[in-house]
């Protein structure tokens, strides 16, 4: 074994929960999937097989729901929300004592940077459940003051209770299996809701550890099920599935509207985060060494497989030039490689399909009288690589401008001195609406322009930035409700309103 090979080898830990069995976490005990079927869990970064997994079908759906159904009667629905927030505290603690552990499963099913994977348990694990734990207590009603029945003053009382939603499904993507998964799971906490998790296909792992340190945390059987499998078979299952009250939803555009469809059965209440192609628009007093650390930070992070990414760049013709010569040189210092490797700064793309997809539209790209200025390429050899990339002087016509790439490719193109409503009119020329920032040291045009782009979230002077307290989610066809804060709780609570005539 090579010097290099021996660096990237996970720990001992790792190894060891990589060979127990992954089945499916259901009521608090791991049970195998009724028709045996098992997943395939694949390292991008080497093609090798890291390991199988269960994978739920309708039945195991079913069982996995019951469960939930019992646990939102049981044991959970008479805690008090201190001794909810109490338990979200110890998950939380148990996030960080297994920092080590929860990387190096992520990195190996996922690929991304182990830094990166780092930061994200502790800002998105840890300190997501922290913040969230934190609401669990501070869930209350109103009292309000009415006249039903002609009745007099001081002759009725109307209240409203905020009540847990329910039985919830969650179905996420593999683009972030950890802080995918805790962004579902902290909010239902939070409300006393329980859960059907569903991870991605490609990445299991993340979850089914999740759900064992949350059993160790004292979560109760039953409110946190994780049941991988196949999104036509397990997720499709879950979204029609009449005894879910409701299903938050994060991953494509075409998929989310599926789960639109199959909710109508029983009115299942939704919240969708969807895909991006979020603008970032550089005026010409713009501080460039900021902003092009910043464009490729905001694109590249996650090898590009980021709802947020910074993948549409609107800079002014003046200070075109320097930007694009120093995003392409940043861009293509990235070293890639396995994300075990501290040597690391960018992944491998998180299949096959996915890297032949991204090079289609890369194929696209230089097909089209786009300037190709840094990248363009897969790497040769095991793995999914593919080198970061910059087009310049595209335009909102070209497909690679248009559509979700979710790889590391980047849209550049000008603006010249037209008025703030037609750069606006340009970076708003899309389906999408998730993110987006603006780059100027003019506060009048930052904030005029900030309150022009029709999307969910906007930065100033920084890109798609994200705190457990700051609502995020999309406008058009960037998905349904907000996540994160306290307006990511609601999709999780009923209220319901109860009057006393005297
Ligand atoms: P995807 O294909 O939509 O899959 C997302 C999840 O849905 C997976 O668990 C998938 O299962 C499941 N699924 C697939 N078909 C289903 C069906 N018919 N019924 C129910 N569930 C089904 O998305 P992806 O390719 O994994 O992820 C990339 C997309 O996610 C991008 O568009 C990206 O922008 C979006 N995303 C959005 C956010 C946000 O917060 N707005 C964050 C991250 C990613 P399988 O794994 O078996 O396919
Ligand atoms: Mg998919």
């Amino acid at each position: 074994m090579s010097a290099a090979a021996e660096t990237i080898a996970p720990s001992t830990q790792t190894q060891e929960w990589l060979a127990s069995d992954h089945n499916l976490l259901i009521d608090g005990e791991r049970v195998a999937a009724e028709s045996g079927d098992r997943i395939e869990v694949q390292d991008p970064a080497t093609e090798a097989i890291v390991t199988t997994v269960a994978g739920a079908g309708p039945e195991d759906i079913d069982r996995a729901v019951a469960a939930a159904r019992r646990a939102l009667k049981g044991e959970w629905s008479t805690m008090t929300s201190y001794e909810r927030a109490r338990v979200m505290l110890r998950f939380a603690d148990e996030i960080e004592a297994h920092l080590p552990l929860i990387a190096e499963v992520e990195v190996l099913e996922n690929g991304l940077p182990r830094m990166i994977s780092e930061f994200t348990i502790l800002k998105f694990g840890a300190e997501f459940m922290r913040y969230f734990a934190g609401w669990a207590t501070k869930i209350h009603g109103q009292t309000i003051p009415v006249s039903p029945m002609d009745a007099r003053n001081g002759e009725t009382l109307t209240y409203t209770r905020r009540e847990p939603i329910g039985v919830v499904g969650a179905i996420i993507p593999w683009n972030a299996p950890l802080a995918m998964a805790i962004l579902k799971l902290a909010p239902s906490l939070a409300a006393g809701c329980t859960m059907v998790l569903k991870p991605a296909e490609l990445t299991p792992l993340v979850a089914l550890l999740l759900g064992e340190l949350a059993h160790k945390a004292g979560v109760p059987k039953g409110v946190i099920n994780v049941v991988p499998g196949y999104g036509h078979e397990a997720g499709a299952a879950l979204a029609g599935h009449p005894d879910v009250d409701k299903i938050s939803f994060t991953g494509s555009t075409a998929v989310g509207k599926d789960i639109i469809r199959a909710s109508a059965g029983n009115l299942k209440k939704v919240t969708l985060e969807l895909g991006g192609k979020s603008p970032f628009v550089v005026f010409p007093d713009a501080d460039l060494e900021r902003a092009i650390p910043g464009a490729v930070r905001g694109c590249f992070f996650l090898q590009g497989q980021n709802c947020m990414a910074s993948t549409r760049l609107f800079v002014h013709e003046d200070i075109y030039e320097p930007m694009v010569e120093g995003i392409a040189a940043m861009a293509g210092g990235m070293q890639p490689g396995p994300g075990l490797d501290p040597a690391s700064m960018l992944g491998p793309l998180i299949s096959e399909q996915q890297r032949d997809r991204v090079m289609g539209y890369i194929d696209a790209g230089k097909q089209s009288d786009a300037e190709l200025r840094c990248g363009g390429e897969a790497l040769p050899g095991k793995g999914f690589f593919v080198r970061p990339t910059v087009f310049g002087q595209t335009n909102m016509e070209m497909k690679i401008a248009r559509e979700e790439i979710f790889g590391p490719v980047m849209c550049i193109q000008t603006f010249g001195d037209s008025d703030l409503d037609t750069v606006a009119d340009e970076a708003n020329n899309t389906i999408y609406g998730l993110s987006g920032s603006v780059w100027t040291k003019d506060i009048s045009v930052a904030h005029r322009m900030a309150a022009k782009i029709d999307s969910g979230q906007v930065s100033i002077n920084c890109h798609a930035a994200v705190d457990p307290a700051i609502p995020f989610g999309g406008n058009k066809q960037s998905g349904w409700g907000r996540e994160f804060g306290q307006e990511g709780l609601e999709p999780y609570l009923k209220t319901k309103a109860t009057t006393v005539l005297f």
